[in-house]
């Protein structure tokens, strides 16, 4: 099936809010397999509407809109979309009854405007809205299906997840299956490059996309069966586990914090950590992993010099390679806060705009402590850093419980 998105909202194109309606919409119709091959924004304008509902109608099968279903003068979804189908609107009374009570519930008087809020087209059913007093519509009509939503992301979530998915589900039939799988350390066009073979396919499809914390894959696999999708999907998920290997740290939910505390917990060390660069993001990130506490003793922020002098150097004389002095942070780290583990995140200056990141593991026995170097431009390594370290302590870990 072949879907447009339509964003109703003259606010919109003054950019005054956000568009996540469209990102949500497109997130989920790729979970359910339906092909999204058109997107676009439009103010509240009966001609421009009409224009682009126009347009959407020729070359798509299903067509969601969100935005102008307001009870105001401006929000001319509803009017526009009628006259579009060439149908009237009627005052639909069990909606008006519902209208009428979500305002005496809460002690208010309606306004007669709301009451075009109650209107149907004889092809439209109503989508129920329990968080707002716009129900949407669900059109069908020359085999093709509109979809109207409310704007507020909550109402028109909520529409989605009760009204409108259950529907779409049964009418694409089948079942849609589908798995993240999280990488680290590899580029996106390097994982393209190494799943050429697999990225080609129809079904399952499987499409990358690049996050702080990584590149994301994801498996979608449709089937008549529950069984064939998951056979699918397995079988994809090992081929590209087969091909990257150590560059997964997860799947779905996971986080790399998360599968480091996981992993920590099961070995029973606990950590701390020290940071210059990411100025508190790598505690944060810690300290809001699940079950945190049971691993995670703390974190602060220091100084190149505190650390020197924490670890016995002067740092008058020590001008120091920073690799010295990140391993010196990490072992601050573990000693104030008394843990087998400390890590730290220090970086340089490298050259031409580059800055080079350290990440250092303090551990007892010391033997296992390691100072990894990585560079790239600062924007970047801003956001990235805090997830270098982490994927480095994981695999250090991973590491540490093999031998
Ligand atoms: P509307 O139903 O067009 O009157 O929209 C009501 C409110 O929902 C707007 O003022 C925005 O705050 C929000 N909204 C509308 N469309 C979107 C969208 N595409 N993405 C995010 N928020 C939206
Ligand atoms: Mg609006």
């Amino acid at each position: 099936m072949k879907a447009e998105i339509i964003a109703i909202g003259t606010e919109l194109l003054l950019g005054e809010i956000a568009d996540t309606n469209t990102s949500f919409l497109a997130n989920q119709l790729a979970g359910l397999g339906i092909d999204l091959y058109f997107a676009s924004t439009v103010g509240d304008n009966r001609q421009r509407l009409t224009g682009v509902l126009r347009t959407a109608w020729q070359r798509s099968e299903l067509i969601l809109t969100t935005g102008g279903l307001g009870p105001t003068q401006g929000d001319i979804t509803r009017e526009t979309i009628a006259a579009f189908l060439g149908e009237e609107m009627r005052l639909d009374p069990e909606l008006k009854r519902d209208l009428v009570s979500f305002f005496k519930q809460r002690g208010l008087e309606m306004p007669l405007n709301n009451l075009k809020q109650a209107m149907l087209i004889p092809s439209s059913a109503a989508l129920r809205n329990p968080r707002g007093t716009a129900p949407g519509w669900w059109v069908e009509k020359d085999g093709r299906t509109i979809v109207v939503m409310p704007g507020p992301p909550g109402e028109m979530q909520l529409m989605w997840q009760n009204e409108v998915s259950p529907r779409l589900k049964e009418k694409v039939g089948g079942i849609i299956l589908s798995r993240l799988v999280k990488t680290f350390g590899l580029s996106e066009s390097k994982v393209d490059e190494m799943l050429a073979p697999l990225i080609a396919s129809a079904n399952p499809t499987l499409a990358s996309y690049a996050r702080p914390d990584g590149i994301y894959l994801r498996i979608t696999a449709k089937a008549d069966q529950p069984e064939a999708a998951q056979e699918m999907v397995a079988r994809y998920e090992a081929e590209i586990r087969a091909t990257l290997g150590e560059a997964i740290w997860g799947t779905d939910s996971d986080t790399l914090e998360g599968v480091v505390g996981q992993l920590l917990a099961a070995r029973g060390l606990s950590l701390a950590a020290a940071e210059s660069f990411t100025g508190g993001s790598l505690t944060q990130l810690l300290a809001n992993a699940p079950q945190s506490q049971a691993f995670f003793k703390g974190g602060f922020t220091a100084t190149a010099d505190e650390a020197k002098i924490a670890c016995g150097l002067d740092p008058a004389v020590t001008a120091g390679p920073k690799r010295e002095v990140a391993a010196a942070m990490a072992s601050l780290a573990r000693r104030k806060l008394s843990t087998q583990v400390g890590i730290s995140v220090e970086a340089a200056p490298a050259r031409d705009g580059l800055i080079e990141i350290f990440v250092a593991i303090d551990s007892e026995p010391a033997q296992r402590n390691r100072v990894q170097s990585y560079s790239g431009r600062v924007y970047f390594m801003r956001n990235r850093a805090a997830s270098y370290a982490l994927f480095d302590l994981m695999k250090w870990l991973k590491l540490a419980g093999n031998g």
